[in-house]
């Protein structure tokens, strides 16, 4: 039973649509997805700029409503919260990690990770304990009191994530989280990533062919607004299937 409870879809898209008016255009950010993300994986959300990743991240969010569709998060039908309901549900359950850290500059690293549970009306107490073991997670043991400009951008996308775990969320998103880092720094938040996922269910935005490979147990291959193909990644990466994923991991695309 547990294996199965473990094995089950945490996060379900169904028939999902963004359809976003540009004057008298329509553009299709999302034109119809379904997708399955099970739990205790890494998802990687592959495809170039333009394609609807970061649209299809807002909706898992609950951050932007869908034309159509839905999108269910352990149970919960998320695109039919209220606006209340929806700032409760992502305070307690959704994690996201920006591209460009938001971090409060001003404050030590332990502040900015024990700052945002305060939201959910958790003590100072609690947080400060909390915020110790994700930090400890995030390998920042030891400068739990460096402000972020003393911090390589490699230390403060680690940080965002420390401050996303501070809240325990069962979902962890994240939008191109290494795309302004150096490789090594890189390959430090996708170690971080593959030790969290047993905890977690972390779904990962990324135009980067070989970050999807390293580190999905799932890739799904949007373009335009499409979902192309989504498999393992053992699969994916290997089997050829659609043509148009073929020109984008043999680089002949465009
Ligand atoms: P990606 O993250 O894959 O680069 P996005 O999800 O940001 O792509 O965008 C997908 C498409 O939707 C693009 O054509 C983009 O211009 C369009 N788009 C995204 N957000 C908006 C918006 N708020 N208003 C109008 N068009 C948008
Ligand atoms: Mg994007």
């Amino acid at each position: 039973l547990e294996r199965n409870d473990r094995m089950a879809a945490i996060i379900k898209i169904e028939n999902l649509y963004k359809i976003y008016p540009v004057g008298k255009e329509k553009v299709v950010a999302l034109g119809g997805i379904n997708l399955e993300i099970p739990k205790g994986q890494i998802c990687c959300i592959l495809g170039t700029s333009g394609s609807g990743k970061s649209t299809l991240l807002n909706q898992l969010a609950g951050l932007e409503k869908p034309t159509k569709g839905r999108v269910l998060i352990g149970g919960v039908n998320v695109s039919a919260l209220s606006e209340g309901q929806l700032a409760k549900f992502r305070q307690k359950n959704v994690g996201f990690i920006f591209p460009s850290y938001n971090l409060l500059q001003s404050y030590s690293a332990l502040e900015n990770v024990a700052l945002p549970p305060m939201f959910r009306g958790i003590g100072i107490a609690l947080r400060n304990r909390r915020a110790k073991v994700v930090l400890k997670q995030a390998a920042f043991g030891k400068r739990m009191h460096s402000k972020p400009a003393q911090m390589s951008g490699g230390q403060q996308q680690s940080l965002c994530i420390a401050r996303a775990l501070a809240v325990e969320p069962e979902v962890i998103l994240m939008d191109e989280p290494t795309s302004a880092l150096d490789p090594i720094s890189t390959s430090k938040i996708e170690e971080l990533a593959m030790d969290l996922k047993d905890r977690y269910t972390i779904i990962i935005v990324t135009h980067n062919m070989q970050q999807a490979a390293r580190i999905s147990d799932k890739t799904a291959f949007f373009l335009l607004g499409e979902m192309v193909e989504s498999d393992k990644k053992e699969t994916l990466f290997s089997v050829p299937k659609d043509e148009r994923k073929e020109d984008y991991i043999t680089g002949r695309f465009g």
